[in-house]
């Protein structure tokens, strides 16, 4: 494992914008990418990282909501299915400092394959979906700004997201009983 340089909008704006190939090989690479997208993600507190955030042109993302459900591994995803909209604050490794509101689907069906090359489909709502929509649109070189509708600073991010975390916990909690 490595702890790799996250590319920020600022210094590597070109690299970001570029859109990711598809994973064809699932290998021991695809695997010690997966592994170092992990521990950078971890060591710089992201909630999910795509390895074009690290330089790496490949379709994969990590995704890590501090649920206990652990990290949810990405390969080629593609999202079939939005439902509903959702209004919420989000934040970007790439953008230090920067968070604004940002309207996403509440529900989506999102395909995708494990790191040895299974086939999955899930249905994600709240948090996990607008997770999985901000790591997609990097593989496209979309990037949280551009679809923002107000930027806040850091205090007011800071709690809303708190509550949001509040009542996702309390939700997954409410599943589990
Ligand atoms: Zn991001």
């Amino acid at each position: 494992m490595a702890l790799r340089e996250i590319l920020t909008e600022k210094k590597d704006e070109r690299q970001l914008r570029k859109t990711a190939r598809e994973v064809t090989v699932f290998d021991e690479r695809l695997f010690s990418l997966l592994e170092d997208m992990k521990e950078t993600m971890i060591h710089y507190m992201g909630a999910g990282i795509a390895a074009t955030q690290i330089g790496v042109m490949k379709r994969v993302v990590v995704i890590d909501l501090d649920d206990g459900e652990g990290v949810i591994e990405l390969i080629n995803p593609v999202i079939t299915k939005e439902k509903g909209k959702q209004r919420e604050v989000e934040g970007c490794l790439s953008l230090p400092g920067s968070w604004g509101y940002v309207v996403r689907p509440e529900y989506i069906t999102l395909r995708y394959q494990t790191r040895i090359g299974e086939e999955v489909e899930i249905n994600a709502e709240g948090l996990f979906a607008q997770s999985i929509c901000h790591e997609v649109d990097h593989l496209n070189g979309v990037l949280f700004i551009d679809l923002v509708d107000e930027m806040i600073d850091e205090e007011e991010a800071g709690r809303s997201m708190e509550k949001r975390r509040y009542n996702h916990t309390k939700k997954k909690q409410k599943r589990a009983v």
